[in-house]
């Protein structure tokens, strides 16, 4: 989608800090962190948030998962969060689905 920021940010139109790229999956540093280690994992195809996963869409959902496993590991984080925010009330802010990777801190549990 041309007007959304993480299609544009997976196919190089607007800067990211890069940690992971594949043919399907894009990691790259939350430009706000709110921890020490903050990534955001996104599929390269837009897919609005965990609500419109379906099962012709969720292979990507599960190698996201993979991604995730091997760059946390590779970056050498052995504890960490992973959290998605589906809707408004839930703090999403960006309509293209991605997977927070919190690591680094104390986490308090519930979360906010
Ligand atoms: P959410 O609020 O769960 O939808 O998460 C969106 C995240 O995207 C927030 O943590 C933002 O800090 C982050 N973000 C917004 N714009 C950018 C950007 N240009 N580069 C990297 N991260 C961004
Ligand atoms: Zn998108």
């Amino acid at each position: 989608m041309s007007d959304c920021l993480f299609c544009r940010i997976a196919n190089g139109e607007i800067p990211s800090n890069k940690v992971y790229e594949d043919d399907t999956v894009y990691a790259f540093y939350d430009i706000d962190p709110q921890a020490p280690t903050h990534i955001l994992v996104i599929p390269k195809a837009h897919i609005a948030s965990v609500a419109e996963i379906t099962p012709e869409n969720a292979t990507v959902a599960a190698h996201i998962f993979a991604v995730i496993s091997k760059v946390t590991k590779d970056l050498g984080l052995e504890s960490y969060r992973v959290v998605s925010n589906i809707g408004q009330q839930a703090g999403q802010s960006v309509p293209h689905l991605h997977f927070h990777v919190l690591s680094g801190r104390d986490m308090t549990w519930p979360p906010g």
